[in-house]
């Protein structure tokens, strides 16, 4: 389906400027629209609406705001199959994780409209007596929200469902490879916002453009928060300027994520858990499986079973019933992980896998699988492709210290059927991730948990539990009812 029939699905008009910033698809490397980069000027006005809308929507009650998303996400249930299809034609996924990723959207709506009227503080025990204290949750300001090509609409939801109930204004700068799928959501909640009697204009603001464009985002006093999805790289430089300015940064960066796979694990579950998560999207998770530790016991096993299921692996045009491996995003993503398999072979690594297929202005591979004779160089590093790079273990410690040796720290699991295995995993002694699963993979996260990772992945939580803290400020109040004025502490100061 082309790229104007899908908008007109939406209601809306493809826009398309003959602009410099050149959207491909990775289906077919077609150029999908010409738009055109933000210049400061343009930046500097979404951020001053975004900042003149913050005073009317803070003032709002926080069902109501609520109402607000309740309105959206029934704009994406209406428009599920469309924006799916949007998120397949300029991401590349394939229709059913598509389609999830909307689902992700949906769900992160209705769980924000639940928490519109659970935003709840504290009262707390006063040692002065006829004294209360509280602490309050109030709107925090603007929202920036910088996204990653690999979930172009879902992390926008994920930060844009929780700040709006929260009170605030939200600014997006979406990937530079995925403005379509952001005009498109913006779409549907400008649609909503107009039926929404009281949203003040400005609410909602897009930011186009590359790096630069998000810089003046995050360099931006007017902005308290912001979000930033993306590489480490990215996050070591957005999380500094926000320090210099005294922002506050939720980082959601790379991962380098593993598994365990014990002695008594069951091996069809742990066998079909590892392919999804190693080979879907194509590799492109930030969860995505990308080592594995294998008891000794079980390796022959495990990895010849692998082996077997990645050669007939259906990679392909992701629109295809069928397909499980679509393709990566363009041929830089195709030159990193040959750069990445050519480093393992250097270190002694066998590689199954890892071809190109097809040729032409896409680049569609079949996942590699990489027999390392131990941990080290290339196996530490993240590389946004389908690698997964596999070793022995024979000792669970040794197995949690080596999955624990990455500087990332977001997703990890273990396949075992022993609960003295799978408690010391999730133990304070065993992963260090911020997720930590017990057979299953450690991709495909609920938005009902707080989503997020250690170390190098940014320490930021977003989605579930109560992530929402993040988008607000924390408001500590005494307030003395008494005719009495004692100081804390016993301090005496008599005047
Ligand atoms: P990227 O870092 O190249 O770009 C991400 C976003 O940051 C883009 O919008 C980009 O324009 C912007 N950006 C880049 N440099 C910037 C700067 N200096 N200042 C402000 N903005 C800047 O990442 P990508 O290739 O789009 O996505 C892949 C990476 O994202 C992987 O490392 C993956 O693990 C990570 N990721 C993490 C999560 C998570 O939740 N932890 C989710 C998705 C993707």
């Amino acid at each position: 389906m082309a790229v104007a029939d899908i908008f007109a699905r939406l209601g809306l008009t493809l826009p398309d400027s003959g602009g410099n910033l050149v959207t491909r698809s990775p289906i077919d490397g077609a150029v999908l629209v010409r738009l055109t980069a933000h210049d400061d000027a343009t930046i500097d006005a979404t951020i001053t609406a975004a900042a003149a809308a913050f005073p009317a929507w803070r003032d709002t009650p926080a069902p109501r705001r609520g109402e607000l998303v309740r309105l959206f996400g029934n704009e994406l249930r209406a428009h599920k199959a469309a924006l799916a299809e949007l998120v397949t034609l300029e991401a590349g996924k394939v229709t059913s994780e598509a389609a999830g990723e909307v689902q992700e959207m949906i769900d992160i709506a209705d769980f924000a409209v639940g928490l519109s009227r659970q935003l709840h503080g504290l009262t707390i025990a006063s040692e002065r007596p006829g004294h209360h204290m509280r602490e309050s949750w109030q709107p925090l300001g603007p929202v920036g929200i910088i996204s990653a090509f690999n979930f172009p609409v879902a992390v926008w939801a994920w930060n844009a469902a929780l700040a709006l109930v929260c009170g605030d204004p939200v600014v997006w700068k979406p990937s530079e490879k995925t403005p379509l799928c952001a005009i498109a959501t913006l779409g549907l909640l400008d649609r909503a916002i107009a039926r929404f009697d009281g949203a003040p204009k400005g609410l909602s603001g897009l930011i186009l453009g590359a790096a630069p464009a998000g810089e003046r985002l995050v360099s931006d006093v007017r902005v308290p928060l912001v979000s930033a999805t993306g590489s480490t790289a990215m996050g070591r430089k957005v999380g500094a300027k926000l320090a210099e300015r005294f922002g506050r940064a939720l980082l959601e960066l790379g991962g380098n994520n593993a598994a365990i796979v014990a002695p008594s694990a069951d091996f069809e579950l742990a066998r079909r858990a590892i392919l999804f998560a190693a080979t879907g999207t194509a590799g492109q998770r930030c969860t995505s499986l990308r080592r594995a530790f294998i008891h000794t016991s079980r390796y022959d096993e495990v990895v010849g079973s692998l082996k077997a299921a990645y050669a007939s692996l259906p990679v392909g045009d992701p629109r295809e019933a069928g397909t499980l491996v679509g393709p990566l995003i363009d041929g830089g993503a195709y030159e990193a992980m040959q750069a990445a398999l050519a480093a393992a072979r250097e270190q002694g690594g066998i590689v199954h896998g890892g071809e190109r297929v097809g040729e032409g202005g896409a680049f569609y591979v079949r996942p590699a699988l990489v027999e390392m004779p131990e941990q080290a160089g290339v196996m530490l590093r993240e590389t946004f492709a389908p690698i997964l790079y596999v070793t022995r273990y024979s000792d669970l410690g040794e197995a949690i210290a080596l999955q624990n040796a990455a500087a990332h720290g977001l997703s990890s699991c273990i396949f075992t059927t022993d609960l003295r295995e799978s408690e010391r995993f999730v133990s304070a002694a065993g992963s260090d991730c911020g997720i930590a699963n017990v057979n299953i993979g450690p991709s495909g996260a609920e938005i009902g948990g707080a989503f997020g990772g250690e170390k190098e992945t940014g320490g930021g939580r977003e989605s579930g539990s109560d992530s929402w803290r993040a988008y607000m400020r924390r408001q500590t109040s005494t307030v003395n009812y008494s005719n009495e004025l004692p100081l804390a502490q016993g301090v005496k100061f008599d005047v």
